[in-house]
């Protein structure tokens, strides 16, 4: 199963389509079904790692001040237990709290999926981020998660490998700051070369402080680059940057 980091973008875009949602409809149309989905989404953001292990996740609606439509979007999938343990017994020795009632299907999440998959009938389990470890264990995850692939399972980052939020150009059309195209070209060159390495010390590049000012956004993208094989080709099907600060770039494995 290939591997996919998706640039998630704008809330909104949840029930106003764009070209980015088009591309994303695009990519679930050329990719083969997956069995189940495990997402890692840049909205799971809190101390230790968890997984959700409800046979029912609900819809989180883990943002304010949006139109009420957006409150009432639902992603129905069903959860999978067997999944959530199989997750947790990869990642040992990391302890892995099974999730029961906390948690769901956040944003990052069903946006994306809702294009992807809108019959919303695969079964999708999340796996939070936790903010206490450096980006060497992420991508550590990410290794352990790959046997994953060769099982149907979808792994999905998603969130935005540049964003911030401080310095959002709302004027429609506004073009990408200096610092945010840089920043967007670093991490794709450094996809498409296979340079882990520059990629999990991110925070040393000059431009991260404003292109990635919290990690929370970023790292989905080291899980996903973790499950890559030797000698598996990888992609940017999707890029572009958002209001200026927003990296829409998507990453695909194989
Ligand atoms: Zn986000």
């Amino acid at each position: 199963m290939p591997a996919l980091f998706i640039g998630h973008g704008s809330p909104l875009q949840a029930i106003q389509p764009t070209p980015y949602t088009a591309a994303w409809q695009e990519l679930a149309r050329v990719l083969p079904r997956p069995r189940a989905i495990l997402c890692i989404s840049a909205h799971w953001y809190i101390r230790g790692t968890s997984v959700t292990a409800m046979p029912v996740p609900p819809t989180i609606h883990d943002f304010h001040g949006f139109p009420p439509a957006m409150y009432q979007c639902r992603y129905p999938a069903p959860g999978d237990p067997v999944l959530a343990q199989q997750v947790r017994e990869l990642l040992q020795p990391t302890a892995v709290h099974a999730e029961h009632s906390e948690w769901g299907l956040d944003h990052g999440c069903w946006s994306v999926l809702t294009y992807m998959y809108p019959d919303a009938q695969i079964p999708v389990v999340q796996l939070s981020i936790d903010g206490t470890l450096p980006p060497t264990a992420h991508y550590g995850f990410g290794r352990r998660l790959a046997p994953l692939r060769d099982q149907g399972v979808l792994i999905l980052g998603s969130g935005d490998v540049v964003h911030n939020l401080r310095r959002l150009q709302r004027m429609s059309g506004a073009p990408p700051l200096d610092w945010a195209a840089r920043f967007n070209d670093f991490v794709r060159a450094a996809i498409l070369s296979g340079d882990h390495a520059a990629l999990i010390d991110y925070a040393l590049h000059p431009d991260a402080a404003l292109g990635a000012p919290t990690p929370e956004h970023y790292l989905p993208l080291l899980y996903v680059l973790g499950t890559q094989q030797e000698g598996e080709q990888a992609t940017v099907p999707v890029d572009g940057i958002d209001m200026g600060s927003i990296s829409m770039l998507c990453a695909r494995l194989s």
